[in-house]
């Protein structure tokens, strides 16, 4: 008997108004993912993909649907609930980095452990621990503008690792770098998921996964067209 997955996504649909005109983004997803799986969200601009991170994270809401994680219903969360998840079991990374210009790298990775009230020293061991985990440690002091896109990215997934997350969400995470600086991205994020076990979700591009083993999912409005395992 298979294990519980950890995160199920029933009939999920999400509406966008725009004026008098309705945008269906999401059209009844269902999709279970398990832990440790690494799935590739793939499929044309404008067909949900963002959207549907977006909701397995708990920054939007579905129109209709549950989305259900580790057992805990998102639509049932209180507010304290779902920003609790967010902080500690969520990770993401998204294409424009979303640093803080005027934090060295270390202040902007040690941020969402602010929001959880960790302290002083405790912040400084662990951002420097993550920051060690991409590479960067020698980079810790320089601010955003004095890195690469590459070094920036780093920084951006040290911060989605921070709270130790299980979950780590992507959104085109290579999508402004160059190739050289998006392949070492994707090592780094395919080793996440190999040596350290965690949940990854990314949305990404055919051409860019083909090296690795995962799963992948196609999108066409707003509707999972196909899902294939390679393994
Ligand atoms: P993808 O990530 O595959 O490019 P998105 O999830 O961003 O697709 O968008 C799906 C559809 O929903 C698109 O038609 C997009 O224009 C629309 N959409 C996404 N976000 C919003 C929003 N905040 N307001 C209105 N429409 C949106």
């Amino acid at each position: 008997m298979s294990a519980e997955p950890l995160i199920q996504l029933k009939k999920v649909t999400k509406n966008y108004r725009i004026g008098d005109e309705t945008v269906r983004a999401l059209a009844g997803v269902d999709l279970e993912v398990a832990e440790g799986e690494f799935v590739a969200l793939v499929g044309p601009s404008g067909s949900g993909k963002s959207t549907m991170l977006h909701i397995i994270g708990g920054l939007d809401s579905p129109s209709s649907g549950e989305v259900i994680v580790a057992g805990r219903n998102l639509s049932q969360a209180s507010d304290n609930q779902l920003s609790s998840y967010r902080n500690r079991s969520v990770g993401f990374v998204f294409q424009t980095f979303n640093l803080l210009s005027r934090y060295t790298a270390q202040q902007n990775v040690a941020l969402p452990m602010i929001y959880i009230g960790e302290g002083d020293k405790n912040r400084k061991e662990k951002s420097l621990k993550v920051l060690k985990m991409v590479g960067l440690e020698k980079r810790a002091t320089h601010k955003p503008n004095e890195l690469s896109g590459g070094e920036r990215q780093r920084v951006a997934i040290a911060r989605a690792l921070v709270n130790d997350a299980n979950i780590i969400l992507a959104d085109e995470p290579t999508g402004n770098l160059d190739s050289k600086s998006g392949n070492e991205i994707m090592d780094i994020i395919a080793s996440l998921n190999k040596k350290e076990g965690k949940t990854i979700i990314l949305v990404t591009h055919e051409n860019e996964i083909a090296k690795y083993d995962q799963r992948k999912i196609s999108m066409i409005d707003g509707k999972i067209i196909s899902d294939a395992s390679i393994k």
